[in-house]
């Protein structure tokens, strides 16, 4: 698909054209991935963060957040949540916290492959070489590093560099791929001053960087960020500025599942925010194949919000667990076996 065709899906409003998109992008996934929907458990280790990005609840320069990073044992226990309800991953997911050291983690890797038959994905921001060295050695198998979005400079904006470093995702992204992760990325939709141009090349690069999962939210105001607080004096132009709606980022999903057939593609939390009713399951119908119920204990969960009212904050693990189970299973389809390795890596490889 050339950008010019994206671009005419983008901004395609008739309801009976998007039937086709939603028709072919259920097909494609159906033929290259299946109807099995796998299920990581998300474990938000800690929500301190040394970045002050312009669009995130956890950044740095929040003072109103309450931080915490959990223990060595309080994560083993979550590790054991996913076993009991057969997952096959977990996702360890914090802020640019630098108090996860690489030794610390390294053991909690190595304890987690000592005990449970688990994928481990991590998604720790932008780390050290050495460090993502020594996770990957020690068993880590994916890393989860959303280059948000392809315009440098809206990405310069909002992603502020630390102090004497320059932040180059794609540039850790290869790097990734070349220490043997299986590489995840992807982007927010309706960021301040993103454009459809942006947004047509944000899906383009999926493809040209062979990416093998990719994570598509909303972005959803948080009140204390810089750009919840100004939206419009960040946005593009009348007509330019792409919406962060439900629709929206269920035809990013569509598109990208088309132009990508053997990714994983997660549903999205916060699409499941934004439409707490169906849009775990618009997600999934329009080209998603993943969920991430989320095994954080419940005292941690508020304090994780990168934007507000997040979905499953008011849940504990159990019900994230069977709501999220119910809802696949009323939609026909199946909840996967084993560690739902991406199909796009295998592929590469083989
Ligand atoms: N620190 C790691 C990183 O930056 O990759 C992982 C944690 S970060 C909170 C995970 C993701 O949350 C980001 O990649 C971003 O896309 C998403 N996120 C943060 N703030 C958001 C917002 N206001 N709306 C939607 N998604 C948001």
């Amino acid at each position: 698909m050339k950008k010019a065709e994206i671009l005419e899906w983008l901004k395609t409003e008739a309801p009976e054209k998007l039937e086709t998109l939603w028709r072919r992008s259920d097909e494609v996934r159906k033929a290259n991935v299946g109807d099995e929907v796998h299920l990581r458990g998300l474990i938000e280790v800690s929500n301190i963060c040394a970045r002050d990005c312009g669009y995130c609840g956890i950044r740095v320069g929040n003072t109103d957040v309450c931080r915490y990073r959990m223990s060595a044992d309080e994560i083993m226990e979550s590790v054991q949540l996913a076993v009991q309800y057969g997952y096959g991953t977990v996702v360890l997911q914090a802020g640019e916290d630098y108090g996860i050291t690489r030794d610390w983690l390294t053991d909690i890797i190595s304890r987690i492959k000592q005990t449970a038959d688990l994928a481990i994905t991590l998604s720790l921001g932008e780390r050290e070489d050495d460090e993502l060295l020594a996770w990957r050695q020690a068993g880590a198998d994916r890393y989860l590093l959303r280059f948000e979005t392809s315009n440098r400079e809206l990405y310069d904006r909002i992603h502020p560099p630390l102090p004497g470093r320059v932040s180059d995702r794609f540039q850790i992204l290869r790097r990734l791929r070349e220490i043997g992760f299986e590489v995840g990325s992807g982007i927010m939709v309706g960021i301040p001053g993103q454009s459809y141009d942006d947004l047509a090349n944000d899906i383009l690069l999926f493809k040209e960087y062979d990416i093998d999962m990719i994570g598509i939210g909303p972005y959803i105001p948080h009140p204390g960020t810089p750009l919840g607080m100004a939206p419009d004096e960040n946005a593009c132009p009348d007509g330019e500025q792409v919406p962060g709606t439900e629709l929206m980022t269920c035809k990013v999903v569509a598109l990208t599942r088309i132009l990508c057939p053997l990714i994983n593609i997660p549903s999205t939390t916060a699409l499941a925010t934004i439409n707490r009713v169906e849009g775990r399951e618009h997600g999934l119908s329009r080209g998603a194949n993943i969920v991430m119920p989320n095994l954080t204990p419940r005292k941690y969960r508020e304090l994780y919000e990168i934007y507000p009212a997040k979905a499953s904050c008011d849940e504990n693990a159990d019900e994230s667990n069977s709501r999220i189970k119910n809802r696949i299973n009323a939609m026909g389809r199946v909840i996967g076996a084993g560690r739902g390795d991406s199909a796009n890596k295998l592929n590469r490889v083989a």
